[in-house]
């Protein structure tokens, strides 16, 4: 069979293969590029994959993903080298949380969030290719806290990239904004902007809206919308439920505590490929417009309102446009005329027979952050495990809407309580430790530039650093 090609969830873009999709991030026709057809996973893999390491099952899953791309052997030094940066063998350890519930441990890498699960790999594949081309690019972010350190750790010290990432001067945790700041690299450059989350995200986006800027300085993203960062998320379900099934077909269920809708549809995908999974429970915050969405069929967009959960405080979750894609029976016009519609009112339905397709699998709860507390407060009373806010959301999520009790049920864990210490503690009276090799992270000299929320001025900014860099 040919390799798979990548295509537009809005039906305009060219099709591409995986190395193009990775540089290129959003489609030309505004969609998001997902595979031409789902591999599948054979029983008899499954069965192996119970008792292989992370990394290998990480390679087999992928592969049929970028075959043609890359060769075989730099995939798999790439992905070996990726979970080496993990503190445990295992990548992603399980925690028995009792009555059949488990903890997945996602928050093991560099930067204490899941994301780094995607990003390692993404940065290396990005490294690889870029220099394959011989060609360099400016990275360039806004982050509100993980998604900032999870790409500076990814892209620290390549020779292929200059990374810049704007923060909203004195609005993140001292952890998180310490994550990214003392990273002494010479290719990694904080901003600090003197405005809010999202005045840094409209810099950001005036950056890549000046034709000349974005062409000349070669600007590029590594965000949640690229499908490189879904495939990577596809192989922990995987592992996960080959672990708790014994490989045998038997099925698991999954809660996810879910913002822009990537890992959960990471899920999804591993589903198709024919990994037995029963339930997605769809876990959010106060900002709920998916737990409306899968209830009613309509999403409206609302306000955003800061909670405990910062990286779920979103309210247009960008990665659900795919499956949107894949209950329209991949009808591209479709979805672009649906999301036109979203953009111009505000709002947006689903057909009943659309929704239908979906009841089986999948249901969403809303969890404020009273119940997000008191859940912290009640796992650990009960058995000794600290979460962060958001795997406390997903936790709840669980226990409110766990279809089978006879179904292994898996709650991600998508952050490491230390990266949200003010709330853990508030909630459990005890303060979260960060693992050894942190442990000296407010001893650290921090790197950064300080800059007024002002387009000519960030502009400017970067280009004297880039013409300084190079
Ligand atoms: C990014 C993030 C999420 C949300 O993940 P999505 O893929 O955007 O749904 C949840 N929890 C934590 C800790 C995160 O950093």
């Amino acid at each position: 069979m040919s390799p798979i090609s990548y295509v537009s969830t809005r039906g305009q873009a060219p099709e591409l293969g995986f190395a193009d999709v990775l540089l290129a991030g959003l489609a030309r026709d505004g969609g998001l590029y997902v595979p031409d057809r789902w591999p599948s996973l054979t029983v008899g893999a499954l069965e192996r994959f119970a008792t292989l390491p992370y990394h290998e099952v990480a390679v087999e899953v992928m592969w049929p993903f970028v075959e043609g791309s890359i060769d075989r052997e730099s995939f798999t030094a790439a992905v070996a080298d990726s979970y080496a940066t993990f503190d445990t063998d295992e990548v992603v350890p399980l925690t028995d949380l009792g009555d059949g519930i488990w903890l997945a441990e996602l928050f093991h890498g560099p930067t204490l969030a899941f994301k780094d699960i995607a990003l390692q790999l993404v940065g290396r594949l990005f490294d690889h290719e870029l220099s394959r081309r011989g060609e360099k690019v400016t990275v360039v972010g806004a982050t509100s806290g993980d998604t900032g350190s999870a790409a500076i750790e990814a892209l620290r010290d390549r020779e292929s990239a200059e990374v810049f990432i704007l923060h909203p001067a004195g609005r993140v945790s001292d952890v998180q904004r310490r994550q990214m700041t003392t990273v002494d690299a010479p290719n990694v450059h904080n901003i600090a902007v003197e405005g809010t989350f999202d005045d840094c995200q409209d810099l950001v986006k005036a950056l890549f809206a000046d034709d000349t800027f974005r062409d000349t300085r070669n600007l590029s993203a590594v965000n949640s919308i690229n499908w490189a960062r879904v495939m990577a998320q596809i192989v922990y379900y995987v592992t996960t439920t080959c672990r708790l099934g014994g490989g045998a077909g038997r099925p698991v269920a999954f809660s996810v505590p879910t913002g822009n809708f990537g890992n959960v549809f990471a899920g999804y995908g591993a589903q198709r490929m024919g990994t037995p999974i029963s339930q997605f429970i769809v876990a959010s915050n106060r900002n709920d417009i998916l737990t409306q969405f899968l209830t009613t069929g309509t999403m409206t967009i609302g306000e955003v309102h800061p909670t405990l959960s910062p990286s779920m405080d979103i309210q247009v979750s960008s990665n659900l446009e795919r499956l949107l894609f894949e209950i329209h029976g991949r009808d591209g016009l479709a979805i672009a005329e649906m999301m036109a519609r979203f953009r111009a009112e505000g709002t947006v339905s689903v057909e009943s027979g659309r929704l239908d397709l979906l009841a089986e699998h999948w249901s969403a709860a809303r969890v404020d952050d009273t119940r997000t507390a008191a859940t912290i407060a009640a796992v650990y009373e009960q058995r000794g495990v600290l979460i962060d806010p958001h795997t406390a959301v997903g936790l709840a999520a669980a226990l409110d809407l766990r279809a089978d009790p006879s179904v292994p049920m898996v709650v991600l864990g998508t952050a490491h309580p230390a990266k949200f210490p003010a709330a853990v503690e508030a909630a459990s009276g005890v303060h979260p430790q960060l693992p050894a090799r942190l442990a000296d992270l407010f001893d650290r000299t921090e790197h950064l530039t300080t800059v007024a929320n002002d387009y000519l001025a960030v502009r400017g900014l970067i280009e004297a650093t880039l013409d300084g860099a190079r």
